[in-house]
């Protein structure tokens, strides 16, 4: 194992690698930009070295400050958690040309994986369905009209370098087909320096159905079952549960075995994850291949006993996968919802600023992993994640209700976040019933409200004026650099505000 490892990431998932650190003595290594001076993840980590000003581009996506950072602390190897540089296959390269081991897989495989056309082309090589569609780009001369026609409205636009749901557009018909091409070509050279698009077959409300993998320099591939992430938002996932509630041992062993065959057509090491859509006759599809950690990997963990991002440091240190596919199996029911800084209520804007107040749900079955404290400051130049909160159950709904009521019991004051409008969806009839896919959020939370009980602001906002009285002026800590930072316990007081209570 290594000695001493850097993340080149922040928040909540810096936070989750330290911790996987700790527990395998691997001295962990922080970087932060200027706007994260008093970020979690700088005080938790055993050494923190500033790498520039607050904008990504300056600090968490500057590959040669990451890389000279890296050597000058002593690490051997890089842990790019998600985001940021995570599927870079520079980054990937320059970590190797600098003898540094990069927690992930090859610069080759990442830009198989990065390429959506690629990857399709691979993948019908390789026998797995793919989803109805175009497998070269939509060129000027290519008869695009042709193409959308005989695959047959709705298609969807896609980006072939796309991400994080950019670059994506719905055509209904042939009307709108010009003006979508253009648009996403134009969002797609600005987010990912390429503007090359093509089209797919869009599937009406599918579920989005994704498999784990772990796999070894070894020629070992195993996958950890599934994850449902059907609840999106702009094709962006907010709720994550496994098993999913729409699969049989049947399926889930069908999908399992394409997932290991699309490890294999992509020579994969390390963990990933191979999603799919999976329609209404139950018919798979292959969508791409995240070669990262994923954002919902700890329902994974919980149902299967496998701590995901200490098997990366494993096999990113040349050991063999420590199970077989015989030795793993799922173990009652997990749910995650991602807490935001965004207002629900609002339009999902950003939230950023000071938390004031930080109550953090516990109880059987509850884990939460976080990226904040009482007193801390949410930059606004990062993504709004704030923390994930997952339960377990030993059925499907008990993890539900434990999600329910550590909802009700997680209070962050002093910011707008998800966390009313995340009991409202899981507390959907739908839901309940298991009845998911990727409109779900569309089709029954457009416009929503929160409902506030009849009251409660009133005693909310007389509350808050005698705690500000009682706390007197705030306390400022000041740490070794001379900066003023809050210090994780400082709060304005000692009322509380939950949710119906
Ligand atoms: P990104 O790489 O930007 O995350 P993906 O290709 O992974 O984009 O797709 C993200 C989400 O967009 C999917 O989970 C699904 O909800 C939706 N989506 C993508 N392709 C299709 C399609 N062909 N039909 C229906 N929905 C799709």
């Amino acid at each position: 194992m290594f000695t001493k490892l850097l993340i080149a990431n922040r928040g909540e998932i810096a936070c989750r690698v330290i911790r996987a650190c700790r527990e395998l003595g691997v001295r962990a290594v922080a970087v932060y930009s200027e706007a994260d001076r008093a970020a979690l993840h700088v005080a938790r980590a055993d050494e923190a070295y500033c790498i520039g000003p607050a904008p990504p581009l300056e600090s968490y996506l500057n590959i040669d400050k990451l890389i000279e950072t890296a050597k000058q602390a002593g690490c051997e190897a890089v842990h790019p958690g998600y985001g940021f540089l995570a599927e870079n296959a520079a980054f990937a390269d320059a970590c190797a040309e600098a003898d540094l081991v990069f927690v992930g897989p090859s610069g080759d495989t990442l830009r198989l994986a990065g390429d959506k056309l690629g990857a399709r082309r691979t993948m019908a090589a390789a026998g797995i369905s793919i989803i109805p569609g175009m497998s070269a780009a939509a060129g000027d001369a290519e008869d695009v009209p042709a193409e959308a026609e005989k695959l047959g409205y709705p298609v969807i636009v896609k980006a072939a370098g796309g991400g994080g749901g950019k670059g994506m557009r719905i055509v209904r018909d042939e009307g709108e087909l010009a003006e979508c091409l253009e648009a996403a070509r134009r969002e797609a050279l600005g987010a990912f320096g390429d503007d090359t698009v093509y089209l797919e077959k869009y599937l009406e409300r599918p579920r989005h159905v994704e498999f784990q993998i772990l796999a070894d320099g070894h020629g070992n591939v195993v996958h950890l079952f599934e994850r449902e992430c059907s609840i999106q938002r702009r094709h962006q996932k907010i709720v994550e549960e496994s098993p999913s509630p729409a699969l049989d041992a049947k399926l889930r062993k069908k999908m399992g075995e394409a997932a290991i065959a699309v490890a294999r057509a992509v020579g994969y090491t390390n963990a990933g994850t191979i999603e799919f859509l999976l329609d209404e006759d139950k018919n798979f599809y292959f969508l791409e291949v995240n070669a990262r950690v994923q954002v919902e990997h700890p329902v994974t963990e919980i149902v299967t006993g496998v701590d995901i991002v200490k098997t990366q440091l494993a096999l990113a240190a040349g050991e063999k996968l420590p199970f077989a596919q015989k030795d793993l199996s799922q173990r009652g029911h997990a749910v995650e919802c991602r807490i935001y800084a965004e207002d629900p209520a609002a339009d999902f804007l950003p939230s950023a600023g000071k938390i004031l107040f930080l109550r953090e749900p516990r109880g059987p079955g509850v884990r939460l992993d976080g990226g904040i404290y009482a007193g801390y400051d949410v930059p606004v130049h990062y993504d709004p994640i704030l923390a994930k909160l997952i339960t377990w159950g030993s059925s499907r709904e008990e993890a539900r209700r434990r999600m329910a009521e550590a909802l009700r019991e997680y209070v962050i004051i002093g910011i707008g976040t998800t966390i009313p409008f995340l009991l409202d969806v899981i507390g959907h009839p739908a839901y309940v019933a298991g009845e998911t896919n990727t409109g779900f959020i569309a089709d029954y939370f457009d416009g929503w409200r929160e409902e506030v009980p009849e009251g409660l602001m009133e005693k909310a906002l007389a509350a808050a004026a005698v705690a500000e009285m009682a706390a007197g002026p705030a306390k400022v800590h000041v740490d070794a650099d001379g900066a003023a930072a809050p210090t994780p316990w400082q709060t304005v007081g000692p009322w509380e505000v939950g949710r119906g209570a």
